[in-house]
């Protein structure tokens, strides 16, 4: 696929937390000069040189994305759900999903609260709160909703197409958080499949990140990094932060951060990709960020592994619907490809 086509099926592929299937079934065909290997979680790993002795660069993204799980079904055939990862309760009201049923087929369902005709003044004015929600398949009894193949522990995520602009370079569509990054690592991989770099470069694809960075730790394990770059797809702030404040503004340039609450960034590693990005025109933004978290952090502390954070900024991340653009996306890759070239023994031993 080209590297758009490659994008929007990634963003179209069904993959929450636990259920990556879809999303590593393409990462595996993307990477056709690869030997993959999946492990039971779902996990994908490769590497570039498995014989050598060169510093060992994994570059990670997570697979999975936001979504949902079915926890009961009431008599009425509405299903209470549980949110796979963070969303905020007002991004749920009215939002198509896809369920997937017990056989792999996959249900129209709409998050649905009560109408305002039947709510009280007290209730119009309750904080929304997940456990008042349902979602409706359009059934009527639970009967109906169990003969649809639907039932305890089905998953769900947005059902949105995603489609590109291409006079303006848009993305829009769910899941680029981390899709987004999965197409920048794997582009990666394909750009310096043939050249000599001084770095054995290894593709991480890993899973459950939004439930809290589960999937990473094994193929950290078995990858045995010296070095971590994670791709991520990041909440961008500029259509509600003042001017001073954008630090993840589309069009601006992948965004790197020196802190969040999850990891202080290596500053001498963090100094490296900036310099890198500077050298090789490439426009960055630079962060600090009162929430957050990322696998770079997971390894970072697990394994002691220095480990910097690209993100390409995404508009209403957690969402179903988001925005990101195919610029901070290249800039991205490229950032990346050039850093790679600088990872030699001296400069790994330095960070
Ligand atoms: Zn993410």
């Amino acid at each position: 696929m080209d590297r758009i086509s490659r994008i929007v099926a990634l963003s179209e592929a069904f993959g929450p937390s636990g259920f990556e299937d879809d999303a590593a079934a393409i990462v595996r065909e993307e990477l056709p000069d690869y030997e993959t290997y999946t492990d039971h979680m779902t996990n994908v790993r490769c590497e570039k040189e498995p014989a050598s002795d060169k510093p060992r660069v994994m570059l990670d993204a997570h697979l999975d994305e936001v979504g949902v799980i079915v926890q009961a079904i009431k008599p009425n055939g509405t299903m209470r759900f549980l949110p796979l990862g963070g969303w905020a309760a007002t991004s749920f009201p009215t939002s198509s999903f896809r369920l997937r049923t017990k056989d792999g087929g996959f249900v129209k369902a709409v998050v649905a609260s009560k109408p305002p005709h039947f709510m009280s003044a007290e209730e119009k004015n309750r904080p929304l709160d997940v456990a008042n929600m349902v979602l409706d398949c359009g059934t009527s009894s639970k009967e109906e909703t169990e003969a649809l193949g639907l039932g305890v522990g089905c998953p769900g995520v947005p059902e949105i197409n995603c489609d590109f602009d291409e006079e303006r370079g848009l993305f829009y569509g769910k899941a680029f958080d981390d899709r987004i990054g999965a197409a920048a690592v794997i582009d990666i991989l394909n750009q310096v499949r043939d050249e000599e770099l001084p770095c054995n470069v290894m593709g991480s694809f890993s899973t459950q990140e939004e439930v809290g960075e589960r999937g990473v730790l094994s193929n950290a394990e078995a990858l045995k990094p010296d070095v971590m770059i994670a791709f991520e797809g990041c909440p961008a702030d500029d259509t509600f932060s003042e001017e001073y404040m954008i630090q993840a503004g589309l069009r601006k340039g992948p965004m790197l951060r020196h802190f969040d609450v999850s990891m202080i960034t290596n500053w001498r590693f963090q100094k490296l990709a900036l310099d890198t990005a500077r050298e090789a025109g490439i426009p960055v933004q630079e962060a600090v960020r009162s929430g957050g978290g990322t696998n770079g952090a997971m390894v970072n502390s697990r394994a002691g592994v220095p480990a910097i954070v690209i993100s390409v900024p995404v508009r209403y991340i957690h969402s179903s619907n988001c925005f990101c653009t195919l610029e901070d996306y290249e800039n991205a890759v490229k950032l990346g490809v050039e850093i790679c070239r600088r990872l030699d023994w001296n400069t790994v031993n330095k960070l």
